[in-house]
């Protein structure tokens, strides 16, 4: 099947109102040449709101991250799912390799926000990927594996027919360093494969991203792989300029 391209830009924690503002007017200004394919941002929670006044056609809003909560209540500092639902927010990012490493997350942690997102009616976009001692240890599957099964055991294969699954290789997250195109195929390839072995129809039409140091000149070839179905963009996607190339690749690749 053809699964549309999304590119998603984190912008983790970075902006201002007037930085945020003339990003956002660049992008506005030329979504309208990428129409097959779905752009993103997912910029702080405080700038949701404004941020998502100033999107255009093809753009749509996603949060970092949200509380593992599915109701109100006495949670100091924490963002209930539905609120960011209540502010146009389409997608959630779970799972980040940031918040599992410097926030304590753990999978059954992702996995209840996992569920929290679909519970408020958001889009998880659920983040995998295995450490470079993982990698040359020869378990970078097993991770996978593990956080992928994780998800799959508490939620189930159904859930997945309304989520994103991206790998992002914690070794080229903010390094510079990308996997190559064989690399993030082979993770992806993996990846789809524990989705079909329990649901065909789903694992054929998940939406897998490749995050790691994507920019506008490796783009192409990493989204030309037959199983990376987009990128989640960290520090590229601050850059008006970048994350239009990046938009730019994909829609020259899509067969919409
Ligand atoms: C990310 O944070 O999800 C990411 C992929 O970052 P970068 O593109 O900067 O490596």
């Amino acid at each position: 099947m053809s699964r549309r391209y999304l590119i998603a830009g984190n912008w983790k924690m970075n902006g201002s109102l007037p930085a945020n503002a003339e990003l956002l007017g660049e992008l506005a200004l030329q979504q309208e040449r990428y129409p097959g394919i779905d752009m993103l941002v997912c910029p702080p929670s405080v700038y949701l709101e404004s941020a998502g006044r100033q999107l255009g056609g093809n753009m749509q809003l996603g949060a970092q991250n949200l509380s593992d909560q599915t109701k109100a209540g006495a949670f100091t500092g924490e963002v209930l799912g539905a609120m960011l639902a209540e502010l146009g927010c389409r997608y959630v990012i779970v799972g980040h390799s940031e918040r599992r490493a410097l926030y304590g997350e753990d999978d059954a942690t992702v996995a209840r926000k996992f569920a929290a997102a679909q519970a408020a009616g958001l889009v998880p976009i659920l983040c995998v990927g295995e450490t470079l001692d993982e990698r040359e240890g020869g378990g970078a599957e097993t991770v996978l594996a593990r956080q992928l099964g994780a998800v799959l055991g508490a939620c189930g294969i159904g859930a997945f027919a309304r989520a994103v699954v991206a790998y992002e290789p914690v070794w080229a997250i903010g390094t510079g360093r990308t996997a190559t195109p064989e690399q993030a195929q082979a993770a992806h390839a993996f990846l789809r494969g524990q989705l079909a072995a329990q649901d065909a129809k789903i694992g054929d039409s998940t939406r897998l991203l490749y995050g790691g140091s994507v920019k506008a000149d490796n783009a192409s070839s990493l989204l030309s792989c037959g199983d990376v179905d987009g990128g989640l963009i960290g520090g590229a996607s601050l850059k008006a300029a970048e994350f239009l190339a990046i938009c730019a690749s994909a829609q020259a690749l899509s067969t919409n």
